[in-house]
Order: C-alpha cells, then structure tokens, then sequence
C-alpha cells in the first residue's frame, strides 16, 4: 500500500493505513496492540505535545506531535476493536447538546451533574 492510493480526505483509507503499519511491523502479535502499553505511548506524545506549547516550539512540530497522537488513537481503534468513526460522531451528538459555563475564567462545556 502505498500514499499514491489513498484518498487523502477519507477516514476509512487513514484507518487502513495504520493498519497496513500495524501488519507491517506485526504490532498484534509482539505486544504493539496492547492496551496498557498504548496508554503509556498515547500518554508519551501527549507529553511531546505539551513540551510543544510549553517550551515555544514551532506550529509543524505541534502538528507532527498531534499527528503521532492521532495515528495511536486511530490504531487504538484497531486494538481495541471498536468503531472510532462512528464513536466520534455519537459523541460529537452529545457534547453539541451540552451546557457551558465559565470555571475559573475559562468554558467548560460539560453535564454538569451535582
Ligand atoms: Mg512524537
């Protein structure tokens, strides 16, 4: 598989495209599926991500840190086998819906339960 076939806008070819990574590297079966260590890598570039902003860096490399985020939760998807897509709309209903108030100076958008 190659980025020459793939249609750039579709969700379902960056899916397969991490997959095509996943059989590349045989991540199912030496441990790169597992859930407690994709945690630990999702929390890493997290990190990565905060050092971004909190240390100044360049736009590109905040782009390139969320791009390695978004690649794990696209293959946690993959591990876990659930439906991110679907999930992402689902939850995008939800939160459409919600309340926000100010905390603290800044929006939160939330249930509010008491
Ligand atoms: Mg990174």
């Amino acid at each position: 598989m190659s980025t020459r076939d793939l249609n750039p806008d579709s969700y379902q070819d960056m899916l397969s495209y991490v997959q095509a990574f996943h059989d590349k590297h045989d991540f199912k079966n030496t441990g790169g599926e597992e859930l407690t260590y994709r945690i630990a890598l999702m929390a890493e570039e997290l990190g990565e991500m905060s050092a971004c902003v909190t240390k100044g860096k360049s736009k590109d490399d905040l782009a390139e840190e969320t791009a390695d985020l978004l690649i794990l939760l696209l293959g946690t998807a993959i591990s876990a086998d659930f439906d991110l897509q679907q999930a992402f709309w689902h939850k995008m209903d939800k939160i459409m819906k919600r309340e926000s108030k100010m905390v603290n100076g800044r929006i939160r958008v939330s249930e509010f339960r008491d």
